[in-house]
């Protein structure tokens, strides 16, 4: 039967390991029904890491979601799918000594992750510097990915030019510089509707984040025409990834309270 995969990355944003119950899916596909791996969404890669059970280990390369779920369609939020199932895609096939009744463990690649946010946060910092140069942009983003030290928005406004790129920047360097504490937030009805905030500035969010600006560094920003009102900005790091970003995940099991907006 299709699991409504719980998001335990949402509840327990910090937690790197967690076991849960799963199902077979496919010759190196199994679907989980609690995941500590984030599933790939809003543009942000997934994680990858290790499966393991009784001593035995298998690398997965992604983490998705699968099947409709419930489509969430509400006046203050973009639409959204939630309880979908979520699926981890293995490196090689599954063997049959791997016991379906028993649960397994899901440890997720830490850099990685810990790399993951910090381009999401890049990300939020370049959409800002957009929005404050171009207007709302809501209903005008037509692409976003996000990497683990670059990414980009395809976005509908006018065609910029090396003035606008450098003003974008500056924009990202003095939130950066300004080192603004992030909160990821939900709607108390609806715990799926996800917000960021930062320095009064709220956007919907579904991604994991850092816990403030600073340790995004230095970024640089480009620009390629992708059509005649089509430009895609991107974003690439430049520092390494700070040892407290990656600190900040700690494998052991831990309750924090999640907050409502
Ligand atoms: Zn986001």
């Amino acid at each position: 039967m299709e699991f409504k995969s719980q998001k335990l990355y949402h509840q327990l944003p910090r937690v790197t390991a967690a076991p849960t119950q799963w199902e077979r899916r496919g010759p190196n596909l199994i679907a989980i029904e609690t995941s500590i791996a984030y599933a790939e969404a809003g543009g942000q890669l997934a994680d990858r890491g290790v499966i393991s059970q009784n001593g035995k280990k298998v690398t997965f390369l992604d983490t998705q979601k699968a099947g409709l779920g419930r489509c969430i369609i509400r006046q203050d939020f973009p639409i959204l799918h939630a309880d979908q199932e979520i699926q981890l895609r293995l490196a090689e096939d599954l063997g049959p000594e791997w016991d379906e009744l028993r649960p397994i463990d899901v440890q997720i690649d830490v850099p990685n992750r810990a790399a993951l946010s910090r381009s999401h946060t890049a990300a939020h910092l370049l959409f800002i510097a957009a929005q404050q140069k171009f207007g709302e942009l809501a209903g005008r983003v037509k692409g976003c990915r996000i990497e683990s030290d670059k990414g980009r928005f395809d976005l509908i406004i006018q065609k910029t030019d090396p003035n606008t790129l450098s003003e974008l920047a500056a924009v990202v360097h003095q939130w950066v510089e300004a080192d603004y504490a992030i909160q990821l937030r939900f709607l108390p009805d609806e715990p799926e509707c996800r917000h960021w905030l930062a320095n009064g500035i709220r956007i919907p969010c579904g991604g994991t984040h850092l816990e403030s600006t600073r340790p995004v560094g230095r970024v640089s920003i480009s620009r390629r025409s992708k059509g005649p009102h089509l430009e895609r900005l991107a974003y690439q790091l430049h520092d390494p990834l700070p040892p407290e970003v990656v600190a900040y995940y700690d494998s052991a099991l831990q309750n924090e309270p999640n907050q409502a907006s």
